[in-house]
This record gives C-alpha cells, sequence and structure tokens, in this order.
C-alpha cells in the first residue's frame, strides 16, 4: 500500500483508463465481502438504482478504494451491526456512500483518519490489524479522477464514507 501511496503521489505510475460499469464493479465487490460480514453477523446491502452512470478510470484503482471503505467498514462494526452500500449518480457525477453502524469516529480524529499511517487510539481499533493507509490510498485515488471521499461521523454510532467520482463525459 505504502509503495502505491507513493507511487500515486508521485505520478510515477500510468494509471488505466477505461470505461467502467460501476453497477457490475459494485455488485461483485458485495458479493467478495458476503461471506466476511456474515461471519460477523454483519447485514452488508447495496441500494442502487436501476441506471448508474458511466465512468472513466483506472479499474483496478477504483476498485481498490471501494474495497478499503467496505473493508473497514465491516472491520470496524461489531457482530450484529450493518454495512450500507447506497449509490447514486446522475449525468456529472456518481457517488457511494459506505454507512455503518459501527464505533465511529470523533471529530478531532475525523480530521486525521485520511493521513498516512494514522490509527485511531481507540482500543477497538487495535483489536484487528492495520496499516493506516488504506483511507489515504482510497482518497488519493479519488482525487486522481477529479472526485474525493468525506466522512461523517459518530462515535459510538456509526460512519459514512462518500465517494464521489465525475462520470464519463464522452458517454
Ligand atoms: P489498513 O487499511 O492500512 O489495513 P487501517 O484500516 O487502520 O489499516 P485506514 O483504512 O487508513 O487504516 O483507516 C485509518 C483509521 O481510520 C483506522 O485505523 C480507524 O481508526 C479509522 N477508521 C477508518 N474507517 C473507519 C470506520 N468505518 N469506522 C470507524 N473508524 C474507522
Ligand atoms: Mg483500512
Amino acid at each position: 500500500d505504502l509503495l502505491r501511496v507513493s507511487e500515486l503521489e508521485s505520478g510515477s505510475i500510468r494509471v488505466g483508463s477505461s470505461e467502467i460499469q460501476i453497477d457490475d464493479m459494485l455488485s461483485e465487490i458485495r458479493e467478495a465481502y458476503a461471506a466476511i460480514a456474515e461471519s460477523k453477523s454483519i447485514a452488508l446491502t447495496l441500494d442502487a438504482p436501476p441506471r448508474l452512470p458511466l465512468l472513466r478510470g483506472d479499474r483496478d484503482h477504483i476498485e481498490l478504494a471501494i474495497q478499503n471503505l467496505i473493508g473497514n467498514a465491516i472491520k470496524y462494526t461489531p457482530e450484529g451491526g450493518s454495512v450500507a452500500l447506497r449509490a447514486d449518480g446522475d449525468e456529472r457525477e456518481f457517488s457511494l456512500d459506505v454507512v455503518d453502524t459501527g464505533i465511529g469516529i470523533s471529530p478531532e480524529e475525523s480530521a486525521l483518519v485520511f493521513d498516512k499511517f494514522y490509527r485511531s487510539g481507540d482500543d477497538r481499533v487495535h483489536e484487528s490489524e492495520g496499516s493506516g493507509l488504506g483511507l489515504a490510498l482510497a482518497r488519493e485515488i479519488a482525487r486522481l479522477h477529479g472526485g474525493d471521499i468525506t466522512l461523517e461521523s459518530e462515535l459510538n454510532r456509526g460512519s459514512r464514507f462518500t465517494l464521489r467520482l465525475p462520470t464519463d463525459r464522452a458517454a
């Protein structure tokens, strides 16, 4: 992950630019995380309108960004909780909310979680492994595509991470 963040930051790697059917990608990712969610008795749901806009960009990187958000949501949500993926889009912009009922993030830490190597001091975070790079990488990827990731959270209640990406204008 560190290598990838550095490469992306320095612009030293080529990022792909293909047409992305984001609805298919989301179904596949949900499918891939179904078993791990189930093993924690977490309800993982995907809500998307019948049609989502086409995106253009680096498929693997966008997939990685979304995986990081979903992986975190499952990792930082105690057993019995839920993780909801809500996709939406218009001709301008695609958005994905990853909403969990997990441990949440305090207002002071919300500004820090996108920093490289930052992990919360919360004991519940240290119950699982992590290097603190996933969100830095995900945000870098979103920004390289002209989008961003934002966060709203309440400690002990849950978090909502929102990924926004511009749509493929040529489509
Ligand atoms: P890595 O992703 O590198 O394996 P990580 O999950 O600790 O490790 P990030 O994904 O960058 O690193 O997240 C940084 C920190 O933000 C986490 O350690 C945790 O404190 C907090 N965090 C991220 N997502 C959530 C979430 N959904 N709920 C609560 N806290 C979160
Ligand atoms: Mg992570």
